[in-house]
């Protein structure tokens, strides 16, 4: 049997792809090896997001090569795939950069890479030409024990692609225009993975909460009806999404977040900046103040709510007053979790051409001021669960022997000792600990509920 080796960059989105390239790859006779020295074919799928993780696929690129021709040495081929945003944003560009490349195919049209993978015997090709066909529909389905292997806790695309432009965002170009997947596939592809065994389905899309898909009554079905039916099959315990706009968080999301209990208390809400200028010039089409009043809205249908956000620092033109506006805007809400970066400049996004490119050394001042408060919220967050109890979903043994390993609802890491490992259980842990990036806990068997 042939072996592929996968190495996915970047966002849960191509977390999923790369999945779907080794089921794809499945059928050809490939299986997945976590060794890429033993790998016949080795597939890089990348990220464009910011430059950093741009420039990391070329080093990456280098080792790949040298690996190829170790393996030449002892009469064994090496094919070289790049997938995913560096492939559709820079195409031939790669093959000149690294000729130990075979085949470079955009996030649209890796189901055609058993097809590309023979025609590129002959000749090295591009593919990043946004297909007519969907994807989906040529994608097969893992195999059961393929699907138990992934764990309890998996990801659903329903949605890609982004039609928002935000001015500093490669996205709508390298994932294109914005698509919904119809509710019948989304429910298809949620009850193959409740049969085995999947207990929490996070949704995922570029702009996740622009869900519009077609439902089977022929109508269009937003991201709130969707959680509610998905909330109705069987086995499937736990809802998340990622990541959501706050232009399209509407009146029917908000209420699920109140009524479904399925649906977890955490939401991840990009504000990017606290400063309605920078926030115009992002075109993000949204104010400090209504971001404010949006969370407002959501807290008060679901008080109980761990929020995460993204922020970018540096945006060209970004004076003291604005960042002062952003540290503002996060002392007022309170986030549980975040992800920040300095700013980027992207070929070919508006923000890129903009004058005013703010010095290295400020975004780094910025980033480091920003991220000590975040951080000090996150903190500050974790040790408010302490004391409490909590539903912990089981997804794996703990660090050490005897400790089990899960999350929270606030999709907090949590640790506890158990003698026996119910993977894909959800039991009642009380929290002991907050450590640096793990929760403590103990295990609060029904009896002793009973008695508390
Ligand atoms: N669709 C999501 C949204 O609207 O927030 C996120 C898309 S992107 C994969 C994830 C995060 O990367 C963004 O929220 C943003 O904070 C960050 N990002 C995107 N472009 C960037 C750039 N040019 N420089 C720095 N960070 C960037
Ligand atoms: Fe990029 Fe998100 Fe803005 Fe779309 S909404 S352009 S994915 S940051």
């Amino acid at each position: 049997m042939k072996k592929v080796f996968v190495k996915s960059y970047g966002c849960q989105m191509n977390v999923y792809d790369a999945e779907r390239m080794a089921d794809m790859l499945a059928t050809e006779g490939y299986s997945e090896t976590k060794a890429m020295e033993e790998a016949d074919l080795v597939i890089l799928n990348t990220c464009h997001i910011r430059e950093k993780a741009a420039e990391k696929v070329y080093s990456e690129l280098g080792r790949v090569r040298e690996l190829k021709q170790e393996r030449e040495a002892a009469g064994q081929e090496t094919r070289i795939v790049v997938a995913g945003c560096v492939a559709q944003a820079e195409g031939k560009e790669i093959l000149r950069r690294q000729p130990a490349v075979d085949v470079v195919v955009g996030p649209q049209n890796y189901h055609r890479l058993p097809d590309l993978l023979k025609k590129s015997r002959s000749e090295r090709l591009v593919d990043t030409e946004f297909p007519i066909e969907d994807k989906f529909d040529h994608l097969p389905a893992p195999s059961k024990a393929k699907t138990i292997s992934r764990g309890v806790s998996a990801f659903l695309t329903i949605q890609e692609g982004c039609d928002k432009f935000c001015t500093f965002c490669v996205v709508p170009y390298t994932r294109g225009a914005e698509v919904s997947r119809p509710v019948a596939r989304i429910l298809d592809e949620a009850m193959r993975l409740a049969d085995a065994g999947v207990r929490e389905l996070t949704l995922i899309g570029q702009n996740v909460n622009a869900y519009h898909g077609e439902g089977p009554d022929g109508s269009v079905w937003s991201l709130g009806r969707l959680l509610r039916r998905l909330a109705e099959v069987p086995g499937i315990a736990r809802l998340r999404y990622t990541t959501s706009h706050p232009r399209d968080m509407d009146e029917e999301l908000i209420a699920a977040h109140g009524d479904l209990p399925a649906l977890m208390p955490y939401l991840h809400l990009p504000v990017q900046s606290g400063s309605d200028r920078i926030l115009d010039a992002m075109n993000r089409k949204h104010t400090g103040d209504e971001y404010r009043r949006l969370i407002e809205r959501i807290r008060k249908v679901q008080p109980d709510l761990a929020l995460s956000s993204d922020f970018i620092v540096g945006f060209p033109g970004e004076t003291d007053q604005d960042f002062e506006d952003t540290m503002r805007l996060v002392a007022d809400i309170g986030f549980a979790s975040s992800f920040s970066f300095k700013y980027s400049p992207r070929p070919g996004t508006p923000a890129a051409e903009m004058g005013e490119q703010v010095a290295e050394a400020v975004k780094a001042e910025r980033l480091s001021r920003l991220q000590n408060l975040l951080e000090t919220q996150r903190q500050a967050f974790n040790h408010g669960t302490v004391g409490q109890t909590l539903d912990v979903l089981l997804e794996k043994p703990g660090r050490h022997p005897g400790q089990i390993a899960g999350k929270s609802p606030y999709l907090q890491a949590v640790q506890f000792e158990s003698d026996v490992h119910r993977i894909g259980e959800i039991v009642t842990v009380r929290i002991v600990r907050a450590g640096s990036n793990s929760l403590f806990g103990e295990w609060v068997k029904p009896g002793d509920r009973a008695a508390a």
